[in-house]
Order: C-alpha cells, then sequence, then structure tokens
C-alpha cells in the first residue's frame, strides 16, 4: 500500500510538472504575440518600442552605431481604393516579406510601425551601411509582383547614442528624414541631417512619434 502511495505521488509530481512547463510554454507564445504584427509577423509598435529602449542601451554600452529606418508606402490610399483592402493587405505583408530578407540580421527589428508604415532598428550598423540597405529595400519593393507597382519612402538615421540623449530623439530625426524623401517626390530614401538632430524640441516636450506635418 505505502509502495503504491508512493508511485502515486510520484506520478503526481510529473504531472504537475508537465503542466508547469506547459503554462511556461503557453505564457511565452502570449508575450510574443502582443509584440507581433498578425497581419505581416513582423513586431508591432509595442515590440519596437521595446526593442528600440534595449538596442538603444546596447550601442550605448557598447559605444556602436544603431541605425533606425522608417518606411512608409507611397500613395497607399489610391492602391487601397483600386484594388481593396483584400489586396492592399497582401501588399503589406510583401512589403513585410522584402523587409523582412533585406534586415535579417538576428539582432535586425522590423516592425510595422502603423498603418502602412514600417520601421527598423539596426544593431552594429553605420548610416552609410543603412542607406545601401535602404536602397535595396526600396528597389525591391518596386519590384514586387502587385496589382500595380507600389514604391516606398525611406527615412535614416543612425548614432552611437551617448549618455545624455534620448532614444525618442532618433525617431524623430528618422521621421524627419521620411517627411523629406515625401516632399523630394517619394520612392527614395534620405538621411538626417545635422540639424534634424539638434534642432528638435528640448527633452520632456517631444512630439509623439509618428505625428508629423503630413499627417496634420
Ligand atoms: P503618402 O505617399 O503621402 O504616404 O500617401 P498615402 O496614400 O500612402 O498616405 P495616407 O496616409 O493618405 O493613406 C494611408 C492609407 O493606407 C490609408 C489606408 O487606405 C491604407 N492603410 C492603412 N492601414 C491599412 C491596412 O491595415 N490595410 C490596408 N489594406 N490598408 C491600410
Ligand atoms: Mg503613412
Ligand atoms: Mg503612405
Amino acid at each position: 500500500d505505502q509502495l503504491a502511495a508512493t508511485v502515486s505521488r510520484l506520478q503526481m509530481g510529473e504531472q504537475i510538472a508537465a503542466a508547469r512547463a506547459k503554462l511556461a510554454e503557453i505564457n511565452r507564445d502570449l508575450a510574443s504575440a502582443v509584440k507581433e504584427d498578425p497581419l505581416t509577423g513582423v513586431a508591432n509598435r509595442r515590440g519596437f518600442d521595446e526593442q528600440l529602449v534595449s538596442l538603444w542601451g546596447n550601442a550605448r554600452r557598447s559605444r556602436s552605431p544603431l541605425a533606425l529606418l522608417i518606411m512608409d508606402l507611397d500613395h497607399f490610399k489610391v492602391y487601397n481604393d483600386r484594388w481593396g483592402h483584400p489586396a492592399g493587405d497582401e501588399a503589406l505583408r510583401q512589403v513585410a516579406e522584402v523587409l523582412r530578407r533585406v534586415l535579417s540580421r538576428t539582432s535586425d527589428c522590423v516592425a510595422r510601425w502603423g498603418g502602412e508604415e514600417f520601421a527598423a532598428l539596426l544593431p552594429f550598423t553605420s548610416s552609410s551601411a543603412a542607406v545601401v540597405l535602404a536602397e535595396k529595400a526600396r528597389r525591391l519593393v518596386a519590384r514586387l509582383p502587385l496589382r500595380q507597382p507600389l514604391t516606398i519612402s525611406v527615412g535614416v538615421c543612425a548614432t552611437i547614442p551617448d549618455g545624455e540623449c534620448r532614444p525618442e530623439r532618433l525617431v524623430v530625426a528618422a521621421d524627419r528624414a521620411l517627411y523629406r524623401a515625401k516632399q523630394l517626390g517619394r520612392d527614395r530614401v534620405e538621411v538626417a541631417t545635422d540639424s534634424d538632430w539638434l534642432h528638435q524640441p528640448a527633452e520632456g516636450q517631444a512630439p509623439t512619434p509618428g505625428m508629423r506635418a503630413e499627417d496634420v
């Protein structure tokens, strides 16, 4: 009887351990799902924000450059209006796939930032290297076999973070470069200038990233 009781206790222990492991796995899946964009499978805004803080800290500690690309599909409203929302969604998926292919280091973070905007964080990447990658992505997107050709405009920015500077400044600078790319005719890559970095509102009153003049 004692033996039977011991065996039963051992079996119960094993079942509890298995249930715990299963629960831990489910928790891991849930944690990564909340950071993923369901349409494209790349990171969502929440995942991006988390990666920005973490990669910024890494870059500062290792004194290495961190690059940010912000990409916006050109005249995407026209594409949606002409071909319908499902076709627009399929285009977004294909663009995300191109970005994933071009920006494919394990440390790279590709994210869907909002509707038809993507962003990518590239550790250990200088501004000139980031431009080469952005150009490659731009060319490949333009050649996607879609209902009609789609293009992207890209703002690029890279820096070796210093202790004083907050990561939001990188976002503002890249966003300004993107705005210039749009103004200069779209389907192009623009790099943030010193002025994009310097003439930013004082810390603490930075504009909400994602808002910019073209949206107003
Ligand atoms: P611009 O070159 O200035 O960026 O022009 P745009 O038309 O791309 O910009 P606008 O902000 O006017 O329109 C963005 C459009 O993106 C609006 C909407 O039709 C489309 N869009 C946003 N999110 C989604 C989405 O999840 N699925 C689909 N299919 N379309 C989306
Ligand atoms: Mg947009
Ligand atoms: Mg757009």
